[in-house]
């Protein structure tokens, strides 16, 4: 199916090998030529897009802030670098994939020009700046995301959204029934599908308030155990993991659960990738990023422009090991899509208005202008 992917993956000296007359060679030579390079990067199967909303990139790369551990009366002892705050994204996806938004490295920015969640969302989902969406309450979606070319092509079957966040639905896809939704406590009219376990119906079920969010909101726990049995029983091609915890404590100017739903957000990261060994699986592209930064104060988001600054980590599959990007390529949420596209070979998005490529998240270079 993603036959693109595997040929890409391959080393172009590789590629070159299988046409330069392999039969010339005694027997011995070719039988032992593939065992003397390293291993291919896996291609990618399939994708999990997490994102983490209203995340700063400062805690991302340089950990916990001083002054607002402070004024939150934090110890000492909770002031702590990033790699202390988020082990398992530093361990699973910074070492061992690419980095996008460190200062004074590569830049991921939301388009704006309002910088809330409905508006992100939708540039990441469509791969276009959401023009016509500068607010959490926008007409419904008038083009088709990355979820609908996949379902076009392939069908519904495997094509997932699991969020605390009820809205999210606004932004997956043009045709929310049609996939496997369930966002916030009761949203998604085909949530039933995510009810694979018994785990999974407790979290669906749970009766809990909507704290530290508001409305339909679901903790992220519940959401995160749902996303976790999904993925485990039914392996879906393209799952988006919408977490939120920290962008509600943030709105309540909690620095201190700010930082706890990192530390959930890192955990849950941990647990996903120790479920993708225990499946034997390399293939998956685990991509985490976040719909808008936050403004200077830490706690609102919206007009002021510190909030447009946000930050990609990606690992998997056939994402090379590049770490932390540096120089000075400037990125949009705009452009993970077309990237997403691009690796699941999906047609290019012919509109004016469509991102493109993140050449660092492409397998070799060689094939980055196909
Ligand atoms: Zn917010």
């Amino acid at each position: 199916m993603y036959r693109r992917g595997i040929f890409s993956a391959l080393p172009a000296a590789a590629l070159l090998a299988t046409s330069c007359g392999a039969s010339d060679l005694p027997l011995s030579q070719v039988e032992t030529a593939p065992l003397s390079r390293a291993p291919d990067p896996a291609p990618i199967d399939r994708v999990v897009l997490i994102t983490v909303d209203g995340t700063r990139w400062q805690e991302i790369f340089q950990g916990v802030d001083r002054e607002l551990a402070a004024r939150a009366h934090l110890p000492e002892s909770a002031i702590v670098d990033a790699r202390h705050l988020l082990p398992n994204f530093y361990s699973r996806v910074v070492d061992r994939g690419v980095a996008i938004g460190a200062p004074g490295g590569a830049t991921i920015d939301a388009s704006g020009p309002s910088f809330v969640s409905l508006p992100g969302y939708r540039e990441i989902f469509s791969g276009r700046p959401a023009l016509r969406c500068t607010s959490n309450d926008c007409p419904p979606l008038d083009e088709p995301t990355l979820l609908d070319e996949l379902r076009a092509r392939d069908g519904a079957d495997g094509i997932a959204a699991i969020s605390s966040w009820e809205t999210i639905e606004q932004a997956v896809s043009q045709s929310p029934d049609a996939l496997t939704l369930s966002t916030g406590r009761h949203g998604g009219r085909t949530r039933d599908r995510v009810r694979v376990s018994l785990t999974a119906a407790r979290g669906l079920d749970r009766a809990a308030g909507p704290y530290p969010g508001h409305a339909d909101y679901r903790r992220d726990r519940d959401t995160a155990a749902i996303a976790l049995e999904y993925l485990a029983a039914r392996r879906p091609r393209f799952l988006a993991i919408g977490l939120g915890d920290t962008d509600e404590y943030a709105h309540r100017n909690d620095y201190r659960g700010y930082l706890q739903a990192l530390a959930d957000a890192d955990d849950f990261i941990g647990r996903l990738f120790a479920l993708l060994d225990e499946l034997g699986d390399d293939r998956t592209m685990v991509l985490i990023t976040a719909d808008h930064g936050r403004a200077t104060d830490f706690r609102d988001h919206g007009a002021d422009p510190a909030s447009q600054k946000v930050w990609l980590l990606a690992a998997g599959g056939s994402i090379p090991p590049r770490g932390i990007v540096a120089g000075d390529s400037r990125y949009r949420l705009a452009d993970i899509a077309p990237t997403l596209r691009r690796l699941l070979d999906l047609r290019a998005d012919p509109s004016p208005r469509a991102g493109r490529p993140i050449e660092e998240l492409l397998p070799d270079p060689v094939f980055a202008s196909h």
